[in-house]
């Protein structure tokens, strides 16, 4: 019997798993890595594969595309989600995102790839592709995370251009809100939101990026989950991928995307586990009414899920040459 095989049939299997992993491979001596991906399915796909948030067909064919030329999993994902940057009309992410409520646009990514390294940006101004930024915070920097201003003066210096990111659109829709008086999500009104991408390349190997300018009219400073590895994305190569979008603070509180990940490596499906980690938020009363997230996973079966929350939410996939938008399942009927 293989070593997985027995650790599943165990009574430590689920929570356990990984320690009891690490334990018999140094009792043992007969191995010198710890098993991280007991629990997880033993079926490969085969790439290429592009899941993302919301309804973003242009970013997951460019993706797609790519892929299928043999490009790897990150910068796939990361050119992807460059379309949805650069779009003004997409008030939730780069260029045209809505500002914060003194009017300032800023905006935070994460990426994350097939090795476990990562890289974030959080509070940056006057950068359009900041998945990009966060991609070269992984690999030109010894740091994980740049903000604010050192991750814009960093951008300049490895040659992104300074824009501004306030579009008239933007800038009026603003002086609109600031007429009323109330600071409250409102949910679903997004029509594209944060843009979380997972790729599968045809090694299938799965690297992903969460790029977003944050709850609109949010107090300056403010970070959601988006550019947090573990709460907007996290992937492990042995296990699958997952990435969040809504109300940054609820995902935050659960770590909501390496939550998913976790339920997959102890042997959920990515539906189960979104289904699971959105059953957590709800659990902690009914202050859900309120607010709305959503998770979109894959794993290295090749196998997606989603689900939300609230209806409204949906996941777009490029597979094969075909690009699809799905609905996701929801929590509150
Ligand atoms: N998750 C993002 C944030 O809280 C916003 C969103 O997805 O709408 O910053």
């Amino acid at each position: 019997m293989k070593r997985r095989d027995f650790l599943k049939d165990t009574p430590l299997a689920g929570v356990g798993l990984t320690v009891a992993a690490a334990l018999t491979a140094c009792e043992t001596g007969s191995e010198n890595q710890i098993d991280t991906a007991v629990g997880s399915t033993e079926k490969r796909a085969e790439g290429p594969i592009v899941i993302a948030t919301w309804n973003v067909p242009e970013s997951v064919e460019i993706a797609g595309k790519m892929l299928a030329d043999g490009k790897k999993a990150l910068e796939s994902a990361i050119e992807g989600v460059a379309y949805e940057e650069a779009n003004e009309e997409n008030t939730t992410v780069g260029k045209g995102g809505a500002p914060d409520r003194d009017g300032t646009v800023t905006l935070d990514a994460c990426v994350m790839n097939s090795d476990g390294n990562c890289g974030a940006v959080l509070a940056v101004e006057n950068i359009t592709h900041v998945a990009a930024l966060a991609r070269k915070v992984m690999e030109e920097t010894p740091h994980v995370m740049l903000s604010g201003k050192g991750a814009e003066l960093f951008a300049y210096d490895q040659g992104f251009p300074k824009e501004n990111l306030l579009t008239e659109a933007s800038k009026k829709a603003w002086e609109n809100w600031k007429t009323k008086s109330e600071y409250k999500p409102v949910i679903n009104v997004e029509n594209h939101d944060t843009i979380g991408m997972l790729c599968m390349d045809s090694d299938g190997d799965i690297a992903g990026v969460c790029t977003t300018s944050g709850a609109a009219y949010k107090m300056k400073g403010r970070i959601g989950d988006s550019p947090i590895i573990g709460s907007g994305l996290f992937i492990d190569n042995e296990v699958g991928g997952a990435v969040a979008t809504g109300l940054g603070e609820e995902v935050v509180k659960t770590v909501g995307s390496f939550l998913v990940v976790e339920l997959m490596r102890n042997g959920k499906s990515p539906q189960e586990a979104c289904e699971e980690a959105i059953r957590r938020i709800v659990a902690k009363g009914d202050r859900y009414k309120e607010f709305q997230v959503g998770y979109v996973a894959i794993n290295k079966a090749g196998e997606v899920g989603a689900y939300a929350i609230h209806e409204g939410f949906s996941y777009t996939k490029y597979q094969n040459g075909e690009n699809t938008n799905t609905p996701s399942g929801f929590y509150a009927k």
